[in-house]
Parts: C-alpha cells; sequence; structure tokens
C-alpha cells in the first residue's frame, strides 16, 4: 500500500530530524519543544499568539504548555504582554535573544545541508506533496489547519500592500498575512 511507504518515510526524516532537533536544542540548554514553542509564537499572527492557541497547535495538554512557558520566559526568550484593547487576554512575545537563537537553529544546519543537495525544483516539488499530505491529513481530522494567512479563504487583497480579514472583520497589514493563523481555513 502507498500509505505505508509514505508513513514509512515519514517516520524516519522524522526520526532523524528528532535527533538532530535535541543535538541543536541541546547546545542552547533547551528541550526540542522549547523551541518549536519559539518558532511557533516567532511565526503567528496577533490572534494566534496565546497559551491556548499554542496548546492546540502543539496539541498538548494546558499543564505542559504552562510549564515550557514558564521555563522560557525565565530564561529571558519571551515575554507577556496584555493585549491592549481586552486584558483578559495574554499576548505571548518572543525576545530578541529568541530570534537570534532561532536564526540559528531553525532550519538546523543539518537539514540545510540536506535540502542543498537537492535542485530547487526538486525541492519545490517536496515542499508541494508534503502541504497536499498536511492538508489532506488535517481534513481527514477535522483540525485545524494553523495556515498562512494569505492562504486564506477569509483574505481579500484589497490593492497594494492592504489587505483585510472578512472574519475578524479587521484590515491586515502585508507583514502579517505571511504569518500563521489559529483561524485560517483553506480556499475550497
Ligand atoms: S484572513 Fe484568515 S488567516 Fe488571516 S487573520 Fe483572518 S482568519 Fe486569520
Amino acid at each position: 500500500m502507498a500509505s505505508t511507504k509514505i508513513y514509512d518515510f515519514i517516520e524516519r526524516i522524522a526520526e532523524l530530524q528528532r535527533a538532530d532537533s535535541r543535538r541543536c536544542t541541546a547546545e542552547f540548554g533547551l528541550q526540542p519543544v522549547q523551541l518549536e514553542v519559539l518558532h511557533y509564537l516567532s511565526i503567528c499572527n496577533q490572534f494566534s499568539d496565546t497559551a491556548k492557541a499554542l496548546t492546540e497547535y502543539l496539541g498538548q495538554t494546558k499543564g505542559t504548555v504552562s510549564q515550557t512557558l514558564k521555563v522560557l520566559e525565565n530564561k529571558g526568550y519571551l515575554r507577556k504582554v496584555a493585549d491592549i484593547k481586552d486584558g483578559r487576554i495574554t499576548h505571548l512575545q518572543v525576545t530578541d535573544s529568541a530570534r537570534q537563537l532561532l536564526h540559528q537553529a531553525i532550519p538546523s544546519p543539518l537539514f540545510n545541508a540536506a535540502c542543498e543537495r537537492l535542485s530547487d525544483k526538486k525541492n519545490a516539488q517536496i515542499e508541494s506533496s508534503l502541504r497536499e499530505l498536511l492538508q489532506a491529513l488535517l481534513g481527514s481530522n477535522n483540525m485545524q489547519t494553523f495556515g498562512v494567512c494569505h492562504s486564506c479563504r477569509y483574505n481579500t487583497h484589497k490593492g497594494g500592500s492592504e489587505y483585510y480579514c472578512e472574519l475578524l472583520k479587521l484590515p491586515l497589514h502585508e507583514t502579517e498575512v505571511q504569518l500563521i493563523c489559529k483561524e485560517h481555513q483553506l480556499n475550497r
């Protein structure tokens, strides 16, 4: 069955990736999941940078995520900022030192080296196939896509650098549409 072969490849790649991630994060005194949290928070938009959205994205328990956030805050990689309009909402922001760390660690040097061995065309083909597989996986489980804003059905391009979110009824800046969002829904 084709799905068994695909599963085996993904499993093997994931194992190698986990081992590489452990090696890389150990250099910075972090656990892989802590790096994953910082990575998510560095690429998500203002509607998705909360502990609740992070918990949904990681598929972990609230308690585990809360412990991880505490560690990252104590290490100076994360700060909590109250929402300007609604004080009940707390945004999680990565600090400059976290961004420097992410720049060195993601993608890992080993992963970069592997991709460089492949042509641009092959890299694009793999990216496209993996995106399709991820969408199929999320779709068959009715899970949130956490996709990039510009590919969302609610995103309307108003011209130039102006965009508008039809769901949240808010204007979006050009830089925001490159970020991932917990409310994202694919164009069908
Ligand atoms: S357009 Fe979609 S992805 Fe972008 S902010 Fe709105 S709901 Fe989120």
